[in-house]
Parts: C-alpha cells; sequence; structure tokens
C-alpha cells in the first residue's frame, strides 16, 4: 500500500508543474478574471507555484482552456467559465482583476461588449471585493493617457484621450475601471491597486491579436511583408511578461493604492523594432517547417515592409517613466528585449507547427 501512495504521489507531482508548500496562514484564496488570457495565464502558473489558491474566471472570448490546462484537476486549482458582466458570488482574500480584451481589433470587434466589461464587470467585482473583504488590483493600461502630450509618462498626467474615437471603448472603459476603484476606496474602504501596464509581448499571447509583436513574428515566420501602419516612426516601449507578472504580484502585496506604471523603459520606433524578430529568425529550429521566402536571418530592406495607412488615434509615443515602481515596490524590468523575443519566436513557432499538425485531423 505504501508503495501505492508513493506512486500516486509521484504521478501528481509528475503531472503539474512544481508547488511550494504553504501553510494556511500564509495561502491565500485568490481569484483572477481574465486568467485564461496571455498575462492571466502567466500570472496563474506564478501563483499557483507560490502555492495559494486560485480561481480562474474567464469567459474565453480570447482567452483559450489551453493557457492553464496544465493546473486542470490540481487541488488548488479551479477555472470557471464566467462572464464578469454578470455577477459573481464566491469567497476569496484578493483578485486579480484582468478580464478584457486587450488587443486593439480585439476591443474594437464589439465596443459596447468591451464598455460593459471593463464598467459593469469591473462593478461587479468591486462589489465581490465589498462583501468578501478582498484586496482588488486592476490590470489598467497605459492607454490611460492617449495620445500623450507629457513624455516620458509619470502617474501625475492626466491624459489626452479622445472619448468618441476608435479607441474610446478600451481608453475611456478603463479610465472610468480606475475611478470606480478610488470611488470604492473611499466610499466603502475597499482596498485597491491599480496597474498601468505598458505593452507587453511573450508566449501566449495570440498569434492573430494583431498586436505589433505578433503581426511582425508571424509575418516574418511565413516570409510575409511587415506591415508598418502610418510611416513607423511612432514609438512603444515592450515589456516581457514575466516582468509584468512580478511586478502585479509586489504591486499587490504592497501598500500603494495609487496608479503604478508598469512598463519597459526603452522606446522603440516601429520601424527600429522590426529588425531584431527577422533576424532572429536564424535561431528557429530546423525541424520548423518555414514558407521558404522567410527572412531567415537577412537583414529586411525596405522592400520587404508593407506601408499600410495610419491607424485612427494612434498614440505617437509612449514610454512608461517607472520611478515610482523602482521606488516603491524595488520593482524594474530585467528580461532583455531580445531574449523576450528569441522566447516568443520560439512559441510562435511551435504553435505554427502545432497548427500544421492539426490541420487534418
Ligand atoms: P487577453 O485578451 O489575452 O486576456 C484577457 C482575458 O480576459 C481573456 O482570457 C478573455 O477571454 C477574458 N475576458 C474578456 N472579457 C471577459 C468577460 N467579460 N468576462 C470574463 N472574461 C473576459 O489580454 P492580455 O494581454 O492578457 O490582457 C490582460 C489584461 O491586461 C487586460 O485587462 C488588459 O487590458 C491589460 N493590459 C494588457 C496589456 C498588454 O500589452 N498585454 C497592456 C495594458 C493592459
Ligand atoms: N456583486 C457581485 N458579487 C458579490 C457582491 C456584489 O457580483 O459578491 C455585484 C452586485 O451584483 C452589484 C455590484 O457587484 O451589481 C456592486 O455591488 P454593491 O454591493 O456595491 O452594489 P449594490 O448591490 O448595493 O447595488
Ligand atoms: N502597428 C504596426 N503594424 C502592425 C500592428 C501595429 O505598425 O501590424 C503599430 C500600431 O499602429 C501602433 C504600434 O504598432 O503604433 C503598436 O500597436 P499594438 O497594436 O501592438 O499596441 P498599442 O497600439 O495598443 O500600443
Amino acid at each position: 500500500l505504501r508503495e501505492k501512495i508513493r506512486d500516486l504521489e509521484q504521478s501528481f507531482s509528475q503531472k503539474y508543474p512544481p508547488v511550494k508548500f504553504l501553510s494556511e496562514k500564509d495561502r491565500k484564496r485568490i481569484l483572477i478574471t481574465g486568467g485564461a488570457g496571455f498575462v492571466g495565464s502567466h500570472l496563474t502558473d506564478k501563483l499557483m507555484m507560490d502555492g495559494h489558491e486560485l480561481t480562474v474566471v474567464d469567459n474565453f472570448f480570447t482567452g483559450r482552456k489551453r493557457n492553464v490546462e496544465h493546473w486542470i484537476g490540481h487541488e488548488n486549482f479551479e477555472l470557471i467559465n464566467h462572464d464578469v458582466v454578470e455577477p459573481l458570488y464566491i469567497e476569496v482574500d484578493q483578485i486579480y482583476h484582468l478580464a478584457s480584451p486587450a488587443s486593439p481589433p480585439n476591443y474594437m470587434y464589439n465596443p459596447i461588449k468591451t464598455l460593459k466589461t471593463n464598467t459593469i464587470g469591473t462593478l461587479n467585482m468591486l462589489g465581490l471585493a465589498k462583501r468578501v473583504g478582498a484586496r482588488l488590483l486592476l490590470a489598467s493600461t497605459s492607454e490611460v493617457y492617449g495620445d500623450p502630450e507629457v513624455h516620458p509618462q509619470n502617474e501625475e498626467y492626466w491624459g489626452h484621450v479622445n472619448p468618441i474615437g476608435p479607441r474610446a471603448c478600451y481608453d475611456e472603459g478603463k479610465r472610468v475601471a480606475e475611478t470606480m476603484c478610488y470611488a470604492y476606496m473611499k466610499q466603502e474602504g475597499v482596498e485597491v491597486r491599480v496597474a498601468r501596464i505598458f505593452n507587453t509581448f511573450g508566449s501566449r499571447m495570440h498569434m492573430n491579436d494583431g498586436r505589433v509583436v505578433s503581426n511582425f513574428i508571424l509575418q516574418a515566420l511565413q516570409g510575409e511583408p511587415l506591415t508598418v501602419y502610418g510611416t513607423g516612426s511612432q514609438t512603444r516601449a515592450f515589456q516581457y511578461v514575466s516582468d509584468l507578472v512580478n511586478g502585479l504580484v509586489l504591486l499587490m502585496n504592497s501598500n500603494i493604492s495609487s496608479p503604478v506604471n508598469l512598463g519597459n523603459p526603452e522606446e522603440h520606433t516601429i520601424l527600429d523594432f522590426f529588425s531584431p524578430p527577422v533576424n532572429m529568425l536564424s535561431s528557429v529550429p530546423k525541424r520548423i517547417r518555414l514558407n521558404p521566402n522567410a527572412y531567415r536571418g537577412r537583414a529586411v530592406s525596405r522592400s520587404q515592409i508593407q506601408f499600410l495607412s495610419e491607424a485612427q488615434d494612434d498614440p505617437q509615443r509612449r514610454r512608461p517613466d517607472i520611478r515610482k515602481a523602482k521606488m516603491m515596490l524595488g520593482w524594474e524590468p530585467v528580461v532583455p528585449l531580445e531574449e523576450g523575443l528569441n522566447k516568443t519566436i520560439q512559441y510562435f513557432s511551435r504553435e505554427l507547427e502545432h497548427q500544421a499538425n492539426n490541420q487534418y485531423i
């Protein structure tokens, strides 16, 4: 019998990534809304491995069960198919509220739903936090700064958002979500944390979500021209997902209730940015069949770029001022852009291979 138990224990620990043991007083019951998405699933991994009890709530609009399937069946893990626009009654200690489409094509696909998710969805999660006395962290965004007149953007800046443009459903939705957090804090004493997240990339981001990193990598892997919107002189700063996840956990467990920027301050023009992903294609494993026209380590010439018209209300410059996070959380990004891109390219290659292997099934 003892042998049988040992075998069972062994197969259990082999089945799941390693999980720390936490005593009952340190173990928290944590809700992650949007936990089957790109950022949420990495956050799920970290908090599970840290030994907490996780409930992931997701309506699978842009998230996928596959992102968290390695935890399904684990005694500390529960996945609920639920839309945060509907009320939710559970008992938890902390709420990471990430549910919201995040890429421009996704949030513009159904602007009314994006608004409902960010307003009614956030209201419900704050109502839940109030009822059970939980702390809530809102995944806000650098988009609250709009097309900024202050550069780099610090947390004091109020922003420059077109309230009726195509991005407004997301930008204004997140601004209202922040307003709600502080109303619940002041009026109801709910403990809130607000992370203003800047462009983030990494494995499990959707290949077809239309963001610049996923588009460029996919286009480069498939030997297609890279699509640049406008002149390509607009800038962004990109952080790798593991840096963001560490920042979110530090912020949640800090005593800072005012908004905090989380992003990588290294700024690139979109035109600048396209060279590394393409040059890194030489690192893609040989067994992956790429389009024969793929660039494979060759420098990109301008003929391999397709210039398309500029996106409406596209912020022209964006770069976080992260002095607050550095000073108050002791946080700063540590993953270099090239290393993060390399990992992401490997992930996209595996995904393409997976798709190719499954298309005839
Ligand atoms: P994502 O689309 O991969 O994840 C969002 C998740 O929320 C998905 O799993 C989706 O199915 C779920 N969701 C959407 N609407 C829902 C609803 N009504 N009810 C329940 N679940 C719902 O995007 P992501 O990049 O992981 O973004 C996560 C959060 O971080 C979002 O709130 C986003 O606004 C914020 N953020 C992300 C970035 C970035 O660059 N990735 C930048 C700034 C802010
Ligand atoms: N809510 C929820 N779960 C809870 C408590 C509240 O989803 O555990 C929702 C509730 O449906 C309401 C919203 O959160 O629409 C705001 O709750 P609050 O208590 O602040 O408002 P009230 O119910 O008093 O209107
Ligand atoms: N962009 C581009 N080509 C693409 C996708 C995006 O030139 O194929 C540009 C886009 O216009 C913006 C920048 O890249 O200036 C970042 O876009 P993304 O959608 O990744 O993020 P966000 O606009 O939300 O920062």
